[in-house]
C-alpha cells in the first residue's frame, strides 16, 4: 500500500483535526502518502475546477500546526449526490484514479453508511466517530462529545451564577440531535435540578410541578437542561392557548422552543424563568485532553488497519480502550440510555 485518503463528513466536531494529524503522522511513519479529501464525500466527486479543491496531498507540518484547533481543516459538508448509486461509482473511480487504496472516514452514522457503500465498491474504509452527539451505541464516547459536555458545563455554570444572583430559574438548551447524552452529562456535571431528553416522554405540566416544588422548597434558581431533540418526546400541550390566556401575543405559526418553555414556566410557576440556547459554541471548542487522546489513538489504529488490508471497520472506545469492529455490526447496535442517571438528576 502506498497511498491513503482521509476525509471529515457530516457535522464538525472538536478533535477532527487532531484525528487527521494522527493519521498524517502515522502515514508518514509507515511511508504512505496521504490525500486529504475536502468537504466530506463531495471531494470524491471531483466537481471543482481545481483538483486541489477536492483532493490535496496533506503536508504534515500544516496539520501539526492546527491539530489542537476546533473545526476541521479539510472542511466538512453533507453530500446529497453521494446518496445516488451512480455517483458513488463515479466517486470510487476517482479514488482509484488518484491511487488512493483506503480511506479514513471521520464522521457520524450517515458518514458510516457512505463508508460501507464505498467498501462495497472496492475502496476499503475505516471510520472514526466524529460527532458531538454520542449517538453511536458501539462506542462509549464519540469524538467531540467530551469537549461538548465540558463546553456546556462551563456555560451552564455561568448561567447558574446569574440565576443565583437574581434568584430566578434558567432553562438551557444543549445540542445532541435525537440523543440526550450531552444534556444528561451537562446536567449531572452542573448540579442542574431538571433534565429533559428525547429518550424519556415528558410533559410541560410535570416540569412545571417539579419546578414549583423546588421554588416552594427554597430553590428559586433551579436549572432546567433540555436536549434539542426533546420536543419530539413532549406530550401534547395546548401552549398557544395557555399563553394567550396569560395575555401573551402568540402567532399560529410560532413553534415551541426553549424560550417558549421558559415563558410557560414563568406563568405556571410564577417565576422569572429565562431561556438560553447554547448552540454552536458546543461544536467549536478546543478539543479536551480526552478527545485529543482518542483522536490520536484512533488515527493511528485506522492507518494500521488499512495497511493490514482490514477495511469496513469503525473505531470506538470500550472499557476505556480504543478498539475496532465491523461497520455493519456497529451500526446495528442499540443505544442504551442511562435511565439511572436521568432519574438521579430529576429526583435528588
Ligand atoms: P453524520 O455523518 O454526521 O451522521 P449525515 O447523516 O448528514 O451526517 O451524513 C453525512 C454524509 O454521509 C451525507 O451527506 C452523505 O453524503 C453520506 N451518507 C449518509 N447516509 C448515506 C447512505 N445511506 N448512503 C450513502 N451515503 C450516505
Amino acid at each position: 500500500m502506498q497511498r491513503i485518503g482521509v476525509l471529515t463528513s457530516g457535522g464538525d466536531s472538536p478533535g477532527m483535526n487532531a484525528a487527521v494529524m494522527s493519521v498524517a503522522k502515522s502515514a508518514r511513519y509507515y511511508g504512505l502518502s496521504l490525500i486529504g479529501i475536502k468537504r466530506g464525500y463531495n471531494g470524491t466527486l471531483c466537481k471543482s475546477h481545481n483538483i486541489e479543491d477536492d483532493m490535496v496531498e496533506l503536508d504534515l507540518d500544516t496539520i501539526l500546526d492546527i491539530a489542537d484547533q476546533p473545526g476541521t481543516y479539510l472542511r466538512t459538508a453533507r453530500c446529497l449526490d453521494f446518496m445516488r448509486p451512480e455517483m458513488r461509482v463515479h466517486a470510487a473511480n476517482n479514488i482509484h484514479e488518484m491511487g488512493i487504496e483506503g480511506i479514513v472516514v471521520i464522521g457520524g452514522d450517515g458518514s458510516y453508511h457512505g463508508a460501507m457503500e464505498l467498501c462495497e465498491l472496492g475502496v476499503p474504509c475505516v471510520g472514526i466517530p466524529g460527532t458531538i452527539d454520542n449517538d453511536l451505541a458501539y462506542t462509549e464516547m464519540t469524538l467531540g462529545y467530551d469537549t461538548a459536555v465540558n463546553s456546556c458545563v462551563d456555560d451552564i455554570r455561568a448561567i447558574r451564577a446569574t440565576s443565583r444572583s437574581h434568584d430566578r430559574p434558567a432553562v438551557v438548551e444543549v445540542m445532541g440531535r435525537h440523543c440526550g447524552d450531552i444534556a444528561l452529562k451537562a446536567a449531572a456535571g452542573t448540579g442542574a435540578e431538571i433534565c429533559i431528553v428525547p429518550e424519556v416522554r415528558w410533559s410541560v405540566q410535570d416540569v412545571a410541578d417539579h419546578l414549583s416544588r423546588l421554588v416552594a422548597g427554597g430553590n428559586p434558581r433551579a436549572t432546567v437542561v433540555v436536549a434539542e431533540g426533546a420536543w419530539d418526546a413532549m406530550q401534547p400541550f395546548a401552549w398557544q392557548h395557555f399563553l394567550r390566556d396569560q395575555g401573551v401575543n402568540v402567532h399560529d405559526d410560532d413553534v415551541f422552543t426553549t424560550n417558549v418553555l421558559a415563558k410557560v414556566l414563568k406563568y405556571k410557576c410564577h417565576v422569572e424563568a429565562r431561556g438560553t440556547i447554547l448552540g454552536y459554541t458546543q461544536r467549536g471548542r478546543t478539543p479536551s485532553a480526552y478527545d485529543s487522546w482518542f483522536a490520536f489513538e484512533a488515527g493511528n489504529l485506522a492507518v494500521n488497519l488499512l495497511r493490514n488490508g482490514i477495511g469496513n471497520q469503525v473505531i470506538g472506545i470500550k472499557d476505556g480502550r480504543v478498539y475496532y469492529m465491523p461497520i455493519s455490526e456497529a451500526l446495528a447496535q442499540k443505544r442504551d440510555f442511562n435511565l439511572q442517571l436521568y432519574n438521579m438528576i430529576n429526583t435528588l
